[in-house]
């Protein structure tokens, strides 16, 4: 069946109707793309037709783009993605000129986008080329140009067409951040023109039609004198707004993301140019995007890997364990999170604690992330009490009966979570059970259960209701049933899922420990702290590695360091970082909980600046190093303890390292991840780094086994791994 097929009605009115076969949400493809332009014609041609509605057949309008297309244009290099690009703008100015005289702008047919649904990326550049977008008030509807958050940006004129529609300055969050809408947010934004009840969507849509005048066709910047709303770069008022915006890009990108880039400079030089040369800048921005592998690599890692995972890529082929009645053990910060999510995702929680009033409180936790839903518009009474209603907060060990899956987050002690082990397996023999330790392993704390098949590390970060990775840890004897239903559980709550192996601290903790230490062990050298924390920003770390571990809090580093050395004796690595970090303890710096850490802080919490006193024990040296020492230091201490659990079995899927890494802790999301960094620098080059590293401080910076065959095979991660998993 065609992606798009054309009717004519007795009053004269086309409806193109868009519906791809096989799939449950429309994308565009270059066939697709075609036959569109191609019934355009035919109704522009027909003298019957006086005028054309686009919509779908199915509940959204579009996705977006086939990213196939994406990756065959990028085959063919820039000159073939240009002309791709420039054929899609043909083919959408052809829909918004819509066979009027250029000249006099009469004689031209009213198109109207009908969108029943969501409607993303070309599935909103599409409807931004025609004369009207009435959207169907469907509240569950999601409109908007979300390119920037896999490293491209709209390229199909809406960058263009939007900061003409509405200015650079309102354009900005739909643009640089990919805000997404419903549809009455995105009317009253300007992004659509009307919102009609879904029942009446086509006949609102035939009615505009019949009625539209010439006038209504004629875009504001096809007419003679248009000016850009807010101003062009050189008006006044323009030029605060493109000051301040590229100020703002930068201060939140740290200039890393190559596609915010693009994007400000399409719109910025389209600003001072016609609609038609501004799409050809936009058409070359496009193109340069596309061609970087930032972009490739996101795609890879944030759209297609991330959805894979969600979708079970890795998943045991066992029958359906969604969870249907959940345990939590232990009420405090990430029991009452877990308990909350799972609630949420409509599944009933029993919550206990060792006193009523504690797991009362974990409650009345989930209470207030609802509180603060409404506050926003996001929740309403029913949904919070219906919620809320799913808790059961108790003490009593007894009902647990009938819970299908466990999640124990008591204190991190063996001795406890052994002991709350036993009384739950008690009260539901047969539960798959699962613990949210940080950092005991998995098979060691399995020995309390009586059956360790059954037994399962399900680790969430912090705060629960945020931060969407899921960490699933498979113990030596856990069987696939509990694999199973980990993940099931994880697609329930909407978040996406790795499946590691048991070691020390797992994936995403082993990983990010080392690039704290990285980051303090400096501080002992006497590096700047400032160099160090703008290094880790700008290489696009959210977070310098001072400030992360003032986030976590320094007594939190001090147990981990302590109970790392007492597991490792004599090969304990991490002294220089141990002197810092306890004198930073004895110094009662515990980091933000205490107002006090690597940073300062106000009497209300607000972070000022770097801690001055620091300097007393830890002087700065003259000589600094330099900015790529330092990046390449903190880069390096990640993405090598990466490549080692890759080595040492403990990932067994390198799409599971990048996504992990990127939504675990914030791992510089323009790469890609660890193992995408690696392939866009080549094995041969992260060699020579490490040796550099080496030499210079130490051999932690040696390169893994791995990495030295894959530089002297030339091969990369993506190449080497693929056949194993397809990315
Ligand atoms: P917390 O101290 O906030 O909560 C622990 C809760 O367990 C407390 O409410 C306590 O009363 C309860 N508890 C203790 N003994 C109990 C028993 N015998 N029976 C029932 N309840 C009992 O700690 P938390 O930060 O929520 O951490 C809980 C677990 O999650 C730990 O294993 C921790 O390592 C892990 N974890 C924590 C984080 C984090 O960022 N805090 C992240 C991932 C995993």
């Amino acid at each position: 069946m065609a992606d798009f097929t054309y009717a004519l009605d007795a009053d004269g009115v086309a409806t193109i109707t868009w519906d791809v076969a096989a799939k449950s949400m429309n994308v565009m493809s270059t066939d697709g793309f075609q036959l569109l332009s191609d019934l355009v014609d035919q109704g522009l041609a027909d003298a019957a037709c006086k005028g054309i509605i686009i919509t779908s057949a199915k509940k959204d309008f579009a996705g977006g783009m086939d990213l196939n297309v994406i990756a065959e244009m990028r085959k063919g290099g820039a000159e073939a993605i240009f002309d791709g690009v420039m054929m899609m703008h043909n083919v959408l100015r052809k829909i918004e000129r819509a066979g009027m005289d250029p000249k006099t702008k009469k004689g031209g047919k009213p198109i109207v986008a009908a969108l029943p649904g969501t409607a993303l990326g070309i599935g909103l550049e599409l409807p931004l080329s025609c004369h009207r977008i009435i959207a169907a008030d469907n509240p569950k509807a999601k409109i908007g140009l979300p390119e920037i958050m896999v490293g491209i940006f709209p390229g199909a004129g809406g960058t263009t067409r939007l900061a003409r529609k509405l200015g650079a300055m309102m354009a900005a969050p739909f643009l640089l951040e990919g805000k997404l809408s419903d549809p009455k947010a995105a009317k009253a934004a300007g992004l659509i023109d009307e919102v009609v009840p879904a029942e009446e969507l086509l006949t609102r849509a035939k009615e505009w039609v019949l009625s539209a005048k010439e006038a209504d066709l004629v875009k504001p910047w096809d007419e003679k004198g248009f000016k850009m709303p807010g101003g062009a770069p050189y008006h006044p008022a323009g030029f605060m707004t493109f000051v301040g915006a590229s100020a703002m890009v930068n201060g939140k990108t740290q200039g890393v993301f190559p596609a915010a880039k693009a994007l400000l400079a399409a719109v910025y030089e389209g600003a001072l140019v016609p609609f038609d040369t501004a799409l050809k800048i936009e058409a070359r921005h496009f193109t340069s995007v596309l061609l970087n592998p930032s972009s490739s690599s996101m795609i890879r890692s944030l759209f297609i890997n991330k959805e894979a995972l969600e979708k079970g890529a890795n998943r045991p082929k066992v029958e359906d364990q969604s969870v249907k009645k959940l345990g939590v053990l232990g009420a405090g910060m990430m029991g009452a999170g877990i308990a909350y999510v799972a609630a949420n995702a409509g599944i009933e929680v029993v919550l206990i604690d060792a006193t009523q009033e504690a797991s009362d409180r974990g409650k009345a936790h989930a209470e207030s992330i609802l509180d603060k839903g409404m506050k926003r518009g996001k929740v309403t009474a029913e949904k919070k009490a219906e919620t809320l209603a799913r808790i059961s907060a108790t003490i009593d060990y007894a009902a647990l009966k009938g819970v299908d899956l466990i999640v124990e987050a008591v204190f991190e002690d063996p001795k406890v979570k052994a002991e709350v082990t036993k009384k739950a397996e008690a009260a539901a023999p047969g539960v798959i059970y699962a613990t949210n330790t940080s950092t005991l392993p998995i098979t060691a704390l399995s020995a309390a259960s009586s059956a360790s098949e059954n037994f399962i590390g399900i680790h969430f970060f912090s705060p629960v209701d945020k931060m969407m990775l899921v960490e699933i840890i498979r113990g030596k004897e856990t069987g696939e049933k509990a694999v199973a239903k980990a993940l099931d559980f994880v697609r329930q709550i909407r978040k996406t899922p790795i499946v590691v192996n048991d070691a020390r601290f797992f994936y995403a903790n082993r990983c990010i420990i080392p690039y704290i230490n990285e980051g303090i062990r400096m501080v002992a050298e006497g590096v700047e702290p400032a160099l160090v924390e703008n290094a880790a920003r700008l290489v696009g770390m959210p977070l310098g590695p001072l400030q992360l571990v003032d986030e976590t809090s320094i007594d939190l580093g001090v147990k981990i360091a302590k109970a790392t050395k007492a597991a490792m004796g004599a090969d304990y690595p991490d002294g220089a970082v141990d002197d810092v970090l306890f004198w930073m303890a004895d110094q009662g710096r515990m980091g933000r909980k205490a107002n006090a850490g690597f940073y300062a802080y106000s009497d209300r919490g607000e972070r000022l600046g770097l801690w001055d006193g620091l300097a007393t024990k830890y002087p700065t040296d003259k000589m600094q190093l330099s900015l790529s020492d330092v990046q390449h230091r903190l880069l390096m201490a990640q993405v090598l303890e990466a490549v080692r659990a890759l080595e040492e079995g403990v990932l067994t899927d390198i799409r599971e390292g990048d996504v992990g890494a990127i939504l675990g802790w914030g791992f510089a999301p323009w790469s890609g991840g660890p193992f995408s960094w690696l392939d866009i620098i080549g094995a041969p080059r992260a060699v020579e780094i490490c040796r550099g590293l080496t030499a210079q401080f130490g051999p932690r910076f040696q390169a893994p086994n791995l990495l030295r065959e894959m530089a002297e095979k030339g091969e990369t991660f993506y190449t080497r791994f693929a056949s194993q998993k397809a990315a």
